[in-house]
């Protein structure tokens, strides 16, 4: 099975304080220290997994500016077959839809069975995985969090539903999948995996190697454009009951009344 895994280099929020940068359009991005989005790295994990297990070989892409090879090369060093980075300053201030855009001219390069992306980004807007299999015109299955490979070939996957609840379904191939965080246990990258892959050459495309014209993609072809960028203002924050455990039992049944909560 040709697997593509497309991952994204964003802030470590573990690692860094992130404030709103003094235009109010963006975060402050100096200084920050960088990994590979959290989803994606389960995406990966799950790819090696079917991978090793039914044959083929993974493929991991990644489109952002020269740092974003340092992702690729770090989930080379955790089993990844290959390595494409996409770069190219016409991808600058690309939406959900910029992105998807080259994402599927990159995929329509190869041929792949499957392509997994994280359920979401730092961004969060978890639109590009549902974009770019409605552009492939490919079965999509999102939030997935079990992927089963038959004998005979056919994928089945498993859904996380609201409330608990779980889904199993067929899904034809060639498909994209999104994956969800602890689908699996994603596997540590030691320094001889990364040493392993320090000096392997990533290919790197721009948007004329993908057959894109310069008003495809960047802030050109966004149709959604960001407004603003802040933080909400507190709200009064949560008040803390004080005294012995009876009194604040008593303190709480009263209030849980006050509001309507009991009667
Ligand atoms: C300065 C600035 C201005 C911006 N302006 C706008 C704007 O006007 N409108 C707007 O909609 N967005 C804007 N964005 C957001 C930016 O375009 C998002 O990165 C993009 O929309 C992807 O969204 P996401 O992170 O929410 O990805 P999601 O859709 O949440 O990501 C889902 C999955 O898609 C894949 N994926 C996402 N991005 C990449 C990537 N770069 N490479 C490989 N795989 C990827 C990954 O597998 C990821 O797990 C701006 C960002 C910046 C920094």
């Amino acid at each position: 099975m040709e697997i593509l895994v497309c991952v994204k280099r964003v802030p470590d929020t573990s690692e860094n304080e992130i404030t709103v940068n003094k235009d109010g359009t963006d975060i402050e991005r100096e200084d920050l220290v960088y990994s590979v989005n959290e989803w994606d790295n389960y995406a990966v994990e799950e790819a090696i997994r079917l991978r090793d297990k039914v044959g083929g070989s993974v493929t991991v892409v990644s489109l952002g500016p020269e740092d974003a090879e340092e992702v690729v090369r770090r989930e080379m060093a955790m089993g990844a077959d290959k390595g494409i980075h996409l770069m190219d300053a016409a991808f600058e201030a690309s939406d959900g839809y910029g992105i998807a855009t080259a994402l599927k001219a990159e995929i329509l390069k190869g041929s792949y069975d499957l392509v997994l992306t994280g359920a979401q980004a730092d961004d969060g807007a978890g639109q590009v995985g549902g974009m770019l299999a409605a552009m492939l015109q490919w079965p999509f299955a999102a939030l997935v969090n079990k992927v089963e490979v038959a004998d005979d070939g056919t994928l089945k996957v498993g859904r996380e539903i609201a409330g608990g609840n779980q889904e199993f379904s067929e899904i034809r191939l060639p498909c994209v999948l999104s994956i969800q965080t602890g689908i699996n246990e994603p596997r540590y990258v030691g320094i001889r995996g990364i040493r392993k892959v320090a000096s392997v050459e990533i290919p790197v495309h721009g948007a004329a190697d993908l057959g894109l014209s310069l008003e495809a993609v960047g802030a050109a072809a966004a149709r959604v454009k960001r407004l603003d960028y802040f933080l909400p203002e507190l709200g009064e924050g949560a008040e803390i009951l004080e005294g012995t455990e009876e009194e604040i039992i008593d303190k709480l049944i009263e209030l849980l009344k006050s509001k309507g909560g009991i009667k």
